[in-house]
């Protein structure tokens, strides 16, 4: 993988850095800024390169139309306040207005372009639109880094098209990310444990099939449990459940089964009256959802005490352990302990212990961990779930 030594001299070049910003946002204020100072290490290396850096990332879902709850603001502030250094903002992409900062640009600075997807052309499935898109984007800078390891695995203008279109490495971030996810792959040291959870199974499912090959425990929580739950028979009441997904789900169980694969289901769950922080609940046998007080009502929203400590248990002693995926409904303090314990449970891992995916990443922040409690916290859920797949991640590919 070509990195940023590859790019030779950068001093008085232009640099057009796709990062990954999409950080969480209430009320316009970051929840957790977490992406933004991963992004850190790469933008200041340019800086000290004598580099214009130009910062590219999307935030947000607004479908090609500019919502201003999603505009690249806050995140221009924030980076602000964490560089020390005043970062220029423009409320625009590759226009006029765009043109025009970027050429006044010295070396040493950074300037953060509004959200990639306020342009339809980022995402689309035209391969046209977006060759013509990153045509713009690639007349504003000489060369390209590809830093924002959330999106590696997406076909998109600002990720593979640009990247054809000039000359183009990995930043420290991505380089990273593939350094620590490889020490998952390449014969990681045993027991190797990977916990899973999160809403919805069938985003996990390839995962799962490729990991029967190479770990020796899957532990399940989070939404997806249920559809599990379900698959050996049990009453889920209201809880989350995929129906489509449960006869591969059942191929899976006996596949594990003939290999030796353990995979742990929680043997209590978290059941509430109602899909709400003030809900009352009750913690009841895996096997008798149906049977607590809120009977077909009653929705499973975190693992319960009881798994979370056997999770914990065979957590501490492994080698190395992968987490993707909440294992309830963290967002709300009386279903986020089985998240908890499982955080705190990879904190003590005497090995490599890595965490993957947005809402764990926040999850894990918001109880008070740091990064460095951590092997890595991994900027991508669905890119490292893809990485881990052994799939081919379009915007690695090239930049290989
Ligand atoms: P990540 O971003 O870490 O990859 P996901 O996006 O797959 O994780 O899932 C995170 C979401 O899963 C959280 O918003 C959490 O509330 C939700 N979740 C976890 N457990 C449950 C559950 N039992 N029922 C419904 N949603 C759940
Ligand atoms: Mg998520």
């Amino acid at each position: 993988m070509r990195t940023l030594s590859d790019l030779g001299a950068l001093q008085g070049k232009t640099v057009l850095l796709r990062a990954d910003l999409n950080v969480p946002l209430k009320d316009g204020k970051i929840t957790d800024d977490g992406r933004v100072r991963a992004a850190l290490g790469t933008i200041n290396e340019l800086r000290e390169s004598g580099a214009k850096i130009v910062v590219i990332s999307h935030l947000g879902r607004p479908a090609g139309k500019v919502v201003d709850g999603l505009s690249l603001t806050p995140v221009a502030q924030r980076l602000t306040e964490l560089l020390e250094v005043d970062v220029r903002f423009v409320a625009d992409t590759v226009g006029q207005q765009a043109q025009e900062v970027v050429a006044e640009l010295t070396e040493g600075d950074v300037l953060v372009l509004e959200n990639l997807r306020f342009n339809a052309a980022e995402t689309s499935k035209n391969a046209q639109e977006r060759a013509e898109f990153a045509a713009q984007l690639a007349a504003l800078a000489n060369v390209f880094v590809l830093d924002g390891f959330g999106v590696v695995h997406r076909e998109q203008a600002s990720v593979t098209d640009v990247a054809r279109l000039l000359p183009a490495a990995a930043g420290r971030l991505v380089a990273t990310e593939v350094e620590m996810l490889k020490k998952l792959i390449d014969e990681p040291e045993r027991p190797y444990i990977v916990v899973l959870g999160g809403s919805k199974v069938s985003d996990k499912l390839g995962v799962i099939d490729r990991l029967l090959d190479s770990v020796d425990t899957l532990l399940i929580g989070g939404g997806m449990v249920f559809t599990f739950l379900k698959a050996k028979g049990y009453d889920v009441a209201a809880s989350l459940l995929e129906s489509d997904q449960l006869d591969t789900v059942r191929e899976y169980l006996s596949r594990a089964a003939e290999k030796g694969v353990e995979i742990v289901l929680p043997s209590d769950i978290v059941v509430a009256q109602r899909f709400a922080a003030d809900s009352p609940f009750a913690v009841v046998s895996s096997a008798k959802i149906a049977e607590s007080k809120f009977g077909d009502n009653g929705i499973g929203l975190d693992i319960g005490p009881e798994s979370a400590r056997d999770f914990a248990e065979r957590i501490v002693a492994a080698k190395t352990v992968f987490w993707n995926g909440p294992m309830g409904v963290f967002e709300m303090p009386a279903f986020a302990q089985g998240t908890k314990t499982v955080a705190q449970a990879l904190t003590k891992v005497q090995g490599v212990a890595v965490v993957g995916g947005g809402d764990s990443a926040a999850a894990v922040r918001e109880f008070g961990f740091s990064d460095a409690d951590f092997t890595h916290i991994s900027t991508g859920g669905g890119a490292s779930l893809e990485f881990l797949e052994g799939k081919k991640l379009p915007g690695l590919e090239e930049i290989a």
